[in-house]
């Protein structure tokens, strides 16, 4: 048994290593490569990525997953090796389902796909973009059908990047979150919008870098294990835990955007850095899923980064490092900018609540769509109609509508968008929890001290990889199954008192 384990490990390590290799290029894609290596650079991720799959779908990796078995069911549930296996066989069996040629096929139109959204969005037309979303609902469709027993055809993709959630959960599920927030954004709107022109007056790149690098640093992002660069969409990417990085955007006229993003990112990097150094070079080395990654960017960036206590510490350093632009500005206006909420028609730079709407109404979108509800020509109506419902806003044009993001016109669809709101709502969750186990974690904060919330969520999510199944780390952590409360409490208790 041993001897097999080993001989599984090495091909895992194999893998492993391709992926992370493909990772280096992608990132050097997308922070310093010469414009002229474009061409090559895409066909050589793509090998990498091409030459990762066969080795892992290779039926001796299947042979081995079973005949190990006895090996798992002799093994403790939560042994690293027990995990392993069991990761490892769910990963497997999912990636035989699915033919290479249809693989390639759905590649290859993405990224045709994508071609045509880049040039309909700027001219706002939606009919050119169309029957490339027609055929990426049929391939959608196709992809569900080698799943047959799944319930609904977005399950497939759900349990892709979110293991064990489904359409039915997740509908359920922010529908009732819908109904919360609905309200709650009535009442805050209700009351005068904050001024937040303090966030756009002119603040050099540099010194955001600078000031940005300071409070990552603090909040326990390790530089000596990661670093921060450059990008146009910004990310977080790991080649190992021992090197994490983030690449990220700024604008001199939007104090938010650097500064919020390295949080944000950060926060998914962090995540990765604190995976126990054990599980390198096997599949349980990432975070656990598509929410528990949103969980922890927006714990980092919105609970923790958007907090008072948060500024009551760092903003006489952020006003002397900009002490032309912000030093009039009291920390009580900085705080309500920085918190400000309104209805609006762009996602990507929404607030934290009305965030979710923007969410919600896509999540329904494209569950109506693989239903069959919905037909991809009647989309722009739809999507107004909710925008007018939800939000009260409607966008002038399809430009900001319907193809405001990339997502429908690179991906299948399914598993698009419900991550960024499994997030939010973990993130409370789990933040709550840490604060039943520390109640002096807020205090620390306004000394500018994270080490206990960051050895907790260390200790508590982070090292753990995908050694658990998403909602049962989250159980494990918090004592609680998936729970709507704690992020309600959350939201109320700031934007009451905002
Ligand atoms: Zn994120």
């Amino acid at each position: 048994m041993e001897e097999k384990f080993r001989e599984l490990r090495e091909r895992l390590l194999v893998v492993y290593d391709l992926n992370k290799a493909a990772n280096v290029l992608h990132w050097d894609q997308t922070t310093y490569m010469p414009p002229g290596g474009a061409a090559s650079r895409g066909r050589q991720i793509a090998t990498l990525s091409r030459l990762a799959h066969e080795r892992f779908t290779d039926p001796a990796v299947g042979r081995l997953l079973e005949e190990l078995r006895p090996h798992e069911e002799s093994l403790p549930y939560d042994s690293d090796e027990a995990a392993l296996l069991r990761v490892a066989r769910r990963d497997y069996e999912r990636a035989v389902r699915v033919p290479p040629a249809f693989v390639q096929e759905v590649a290859e139109h993405l990224s045709a796909s994508y071609q045509a959204w880049a040039q309909a969005r700027p001219a706002n037309d939606f009919r050119a973009a169309a029957p490339y979303l027609e055929r990426t609902l049929e391939l959608s469709r196709r992809y569900a059908s080698f799943f047959p027993e799944s319930r609904h055809p977005a399950d497939p993709q759900i349990d892709l990047i979110d293991p064990g959630m489904t359409a039915e959960l997740l509908r359920d599920f922010f529908a009732r979150l819908r109904e919360q927030l609905l309200p709650l954004v009535r009442e805050i709107t209700a009351r005068p919008a904050a001024d937040d022109s303090c966030l756009h007056r002119y603040f050099p790149v540099d010194r955001q870098g600078e000031f940005a690098r300071q409070v990552i640093a603090r909040c326990g992002y390790d530089f000596s294990r990661g670093r921060m660069d450059t990008t146009l969409h910004p990310y977080e990417i790991s080649f190992a835990p021992g090197d994490v990085r983030i690449a990220l955007r700024a604008k001199e006229d939007a104090l938010g955007e650097l500064l919020f993003g390295a949080i944000h990112e950060a926060g998914h990097a962090m995540y990765e850095q604190g995976i126990a150094p054990a599980l390198e070079g096997t599949p349980l080395a990432r975070g656990a899923s598509s929410g528990l990654h949103e969980s922890q960017s927006r714990l980092w960036e919105n609970v923790v980064g958007r907090s008072l206590a948060f500024w009551k510490f760092f903003y006489p350093q952020l006003q002397a490092a900009f002490p032309g632009q912000l030093g009039d500005v009291p920390l009580e206006t900085f705080y309500q900018a920085i918190n400000k909420v309104e209805p609006s028609l762009i996602r990507t730079s929404a607030d934290e609540v009305t965030y979710n709407l923007h969410v919600i109404i896509r999540f329904d979108l494209e569950l109506a769509l693989l239903e069959g509800k919905l037909a991809v020509s009647d989309l722009p109506e739809a999507w107004n109609e909710r925008y007018r419902e939800d939000l009260g806003v409607v966008a002038p044009d399809d430009r900001d509508g319907v193809l405001q993001d990339s997502h429908w016109y690179d991906s299948l669809l399914g598993g698009n968008f419900h991550g960024y709101t499994l997030g939010n709502v973990m993130a409370a969750q789990f933040f709550e929890a840490a604060r039943r186990t520390h109640p002096e974690i807020p205090e620390e904060i306004e000394r500018g001290e994270f080490g206990t919330l960051h050895r907790w969520l260390v200790e508590n999510v982070y090292r753990h990889g995908r050694k658990f199944m998403p909602l049962e780390l989250l159980e494990r952590a918090t004592g609680r199954s998936l729970d709507l409360e704690p992020y309600i409490r959350y939201l109320r208790e700031k934007y009451e008192a905002c």
